[in-house]
């Protein structure tokens, strides 16, 4: 049986998979099964933040790999407390909670946000504001909190508490906002929901009332962080300190983790037993995201900047564009006239890995990719836009 007939017999189908078998890769080129390659804009959905087998990645990983590949949470080990200081030193975090998954980072946040405001006023003050078309993972209480209706099927019932405001209807938000709420929960860069910024005045306005009323600032960065918009974190585009945020995708390079990161405000709140996780802070894991913060300084944030100014502007000269969306590297393509997911299978075919996000193409290159990579991306997206 051919791998495809394998791959369609044995694993659920929960995917409609693009037409490639990906067997290696390097920096921001990947082969396929077939002998071709491709040009890399989609990192494996913004994970493979240094591209595919950065030699200095690799060799963080192998190395701790060979020395000490799982220890549980019950004794210590070094990677993980690194990665735990180089987060709380470079961004507003006073304590990290490590995770294996964005879904489970944002579980995270949430219970956080609700045993904070359990321990200062007691049971019933509960309700996460949470945005409409965003999205915050696939458990059940992730699924509760993404205000896409599509997604509250099949698996009822699910957690209670979530309310939902449109981006940008700061009336609304306040509304919400009665005596019940504990947190707002907000992507910066609503990613899954099409690549949509949020406004300034919005964001600023979630600040102000969080500060006002003790209510938690939960900003899920799992697609924004780690360098993707040209900063470590998205907020700091936005002049906010967040009480909480979750990070994943592109923090460990290509490896599953999730971070859970606390502000002043509730750095205390888990105590001994309060949460826990098998597998997050895994020392080989934690290895690579290591490695990955230490690449992502000033310099390599700044060309992620730059970078995403030069595709928004090369983008724009195409046909059947209308307009780039985004921050950094996490930009959105609103055609006109041509769908989103055939293009994206038509560009595969030409040797171009790029994602979609609802009518959009999204691109999320590797932070590191070349000028000339991007290039060879490009010109493969302006023919197939031609045709
Ligand atoms: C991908 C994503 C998630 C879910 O992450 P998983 O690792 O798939 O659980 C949550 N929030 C945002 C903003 C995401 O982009």
């Amino acid at each position: 049986m051919g791998f495809k007939e394998l791959d369609q017999k044995y694993i659920a189908h929960s995917y409609a998979r693009f037409d490639l078998e990906a067997v290696s890769g390097k920096g921001a080129v990947c082969t396929g099964a077939d002998g071709k390659t491709y040009i890399d804009f989609s990192t494996g959905i913004g994970v493979d933040s240094l591209g595919f087998c950065d030699d200095g990645w690799v060799k963080a990983v192998c190395t701790q790999a060979g020395k000490l590949q799982h220890i549980s949470n019950l004794y210590y080990s070094e990677p993980m407390v690194r990665l735990a200081e180089t987060l709380c030193t470079r961004t507003f975090a006073k304590k990290v909670f490590f995770a294996n998954s964005g879904a489970e980072a944002n579980e995270g946040i949430l219970k956080a946000a609700r045993k904070y405001s359990h321990d200062k006023y007691g049971k019933g003050r509960h309700t996460i504001i949470a945005l409409e078309n965003g999205f915050h993972g696939r458990t059940v209480t992730t699924l509760s909190a993404t205000g896409q209706d599509i997604f509250h099927q099949y698996y009822d019932p699910f957690t209670e508490g979530f309310r939902f405001v449109r981006a940008g209807d700061v009336e609304a938000l306040r509304a919400a906002a009665d005596g019940t709420a504990c947190g707002i929960l907000l992507e910066l860069v609503q990613g899954e929901g099409g690549v949509v910024p949020l406004s300034q005045e919005f964001v600023s306005a979630a600040a102000q009332l969080c500060a006002e009323q003790d209510i938690l600032l939960m900003i899920d960065e799992v697609q924004t962080g780690v360098g993707r918009t040209g900063k470590l974190l998205c907020s700091e585009h936005y002049g906010i300190t967040p009480d909480l945020t979750s990070l994943a995708k592109g923090l460990g390079g290509g490896l599953p983790i999730g971070a859970v990161l606390l502000g002043e405000k509730c750095e205390s709140v888990f105590g001994c037993g309060d949460h826990g996780t098998t597998f997050g802070g895994n020392p080989v894991v934690c290895a690579g995201a290591n490695e990955v913060l230490r690449r992502l300084d000033q310099t390599l944030l700044d060309e992620v900047s730059e970078k995403g100014a030069y595709l928004t502007r090369r983008v724009l000269e195409m046909p059947h564009v209308v307009s780039v969306e985004g921050k950094g590297m996490m930009l959105g393509i609103t055609l006109d006239g041509l769908e989103s997911r055939p293009t994206a299978a038509e560009c595969l075919r030409h040797g171009l890995i790029i994602l979609t996000a609802k009518a959009k193409l999204r691109m999320l290159p590797p932070l590191t990719i070349s000028y000339a990579e991007i290039d060879r991306g490009l010109e493969i997206l302006n023919e197939v836009l031609g045709q």
